[in-house]
């Protein structure tokens, strides 16, 4: 563990020149002084910003990354990749679970994430009964996270119908989920991680398709009252059709009417939604989880950004299908598919904001990102983890930027992730852009996948 000096910094209230980060013995930071002089024999580097949250993911399919873009008929939809993503779900064992979440999250840190949101349904055995310690699935990727060093907010998620009180089909028995389960096994989790300054529990709800709103209160029961509860809603327009069928109202607006939604909730995707429902979205509180990269590889439509921020609206980043990792590349596609749409420039900022695009985008992905995860203190500040990135100021083509200069050229101007170092919970995970274990734990994910792969 070492202390660090930074001729510039990213800190909750905005850029500073010639910060000292003081670690405490906790893993957390003890001291950010600005405007301080280098203190002899600690390592000085250029730039350092807050990693960023990663608020959705589902480890296991990076398993098939690359491996869905094969056009199996004219109308190749999201619902032909969930096929291929069912069949993996089906195969894999504990153990690779275990393997390719814990390269996953090396991968992560080395695009510059530390704290990862999995929202995790896959639980039971492969003939659907529950294993004898329930929570084997979620167990395999809190040691992954801890193996990585990832931060992870465990969300073991309730999945009990196919499609509106439809009993689920065979290639989902491994989902099948009931509020008591889930409570097992929050409670299973919670008791191996207690002493781990890396992983922690909330819940997560499959999606209005997936689970009766009757459970909702038991959910949040589970939860406790300061842990966060997820949900995927309004992804695919096929899923706002059949809730209309089912309940004569679109997504958002049926979960907005009948759950508790507030700063607790992270909705995931949002993707679908009507004026009204964006304003309202906006006033609870509750963070829309954009997964750019993953909702333009499935088709998914593209999020009303511009007037959501507008309505003061908080947003974060997910990984969601791990095809590809990097919050630099998620930011580009975010703010892209909005110009795109609009036929403007700078879109993703609020109607009267002016200034850096990079610079708010990647601010307001930390807020939002820090608070689907469950995290009160994020950024470099006394008493939050000790999480940082060191960026590569040195690989970018333009010399000397300063400030969200620096952003913007990171997301906008080079498709590697600009990562050297990354540390959490003070501890250095990735020096000079390699995962301390990489080769090891990458091996361990080939071996892993290489059965899953075959016919
Ligand atoms: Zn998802």
């Amino acid at each position: 563990m070492s202390d660090l000096f930074a001729r510039q910094a990213l800190l909750p209230d905005g850029w500073h020149q010639n910060v000292t980060i003081t670690l405490a013995k906790d893993g957390t930071f003890a001291k950010v002084t600005p405007n301080s002089a280098a203190p002899a024999g600690v390592e000085q580097v250029a730039c350092v910003v807050p990693p960023m949250p990663n608020l959705h993911s589902h480890a296991f399919q990076r398993a098939m990354s690359g491996l869905g873009e094969k056009r199996a008929n004219p109308d190749d939809t999201f619902w032909t990749w969930r096929k291929l993503m069912y069949q993996l779900a089906h195969r894999i064992t504990p153990e690779q679970m275990h393997a390719i979440s814990a390269y996953l999250y090396a991968e992560m840190l080395c695009a510059g994430y530390t704290q990862v949101a999995e929202f995790h349904y896959l639980h039971n055995a492969h003939d659907g009964a529950a294993y004898a310690q329930k929570a084997t699935l979620s167990l395999c990727l809190a040691n992954a996270a801890e193996e990585a060093g990832m931060g992870l907010t465990l969300l073991p998620t309730l999945y009990t119908y196919a499609l509106w009180q439809k009993p689920l089909q065979d290639a989902q028995k491994r989902f099948a989920s009931t509020p008591e389960l889930i409570a097992d096994i929050v409670t299973a989790t919670q008791a191996a991680t207690q002493d781990s300054k890396l992983v922690r529990v909330g819940v997560g709800l499959h999606s209005l398709r997936a689970v009766a709103l009757d459970t909702v209160a038991d959910m949040l029961r589970i939860a406790g009252p300061h842990t966060p509860v997820h949900i995927h809603i309004a992804e695919q327009m096929q899923e706002v059709r059949d809730c209309i069928a089912a309940t004569g109202q679109r997504p958002v607006e049926h979960l907005l009417t009948h759950a508790p939604v507030d700063a607790r909730w992270c909705l995931v995707h949002a993707t679908h939604l009507t004026e009204a429902e964006t304003q309202a979205l906006a006033k609870s509180g509750a963070i829309a989880g954009l997964c750019p990269i993953t909702e333009a590889n499935l088709g998914d439509g593209i999020f009303p950004l511009a007037d959501y921020v507008s309505h003061n609206g908080r947003f974060g980043l997910g990984s969601d299908s791990n095809i590809l990792l990097s919050p630099w590349e998620e930011l580009r596609i975010l703010e892209y598919s909005q110009r795109l749409h609009h036929q403007k420039r700078c879109v993703g900022l609020p109607s009267k904001h002016l200034g850096s695009t990079g610079g708010w985008l990647y601010r307001e992905s930390l807020k939002g990102g820090a608070q689907a995860c469950g995290l009160p203190e994020w950024g470099l500040q006394a008493g939050a983890r000790a999480d940082l990135c060191v960026l590569d100021t040195e690989a970018f083509l333009l010399p000397d930027l300063m400030g969200d200069d620096v952003l913007d050229a990171a997301i906008f101007s080079q498709t590697a992730p600009p990562v050297l170092h990354v540390m959490s919970a003070g501890q250095w995970r990735v020096r000079d852009r390699q995962h301390h274990n990489a080769t090891a734990l990458r091996q361990a994910f080939r071996q892993a996948v290489r059965p899953l792969l075959s016919n």
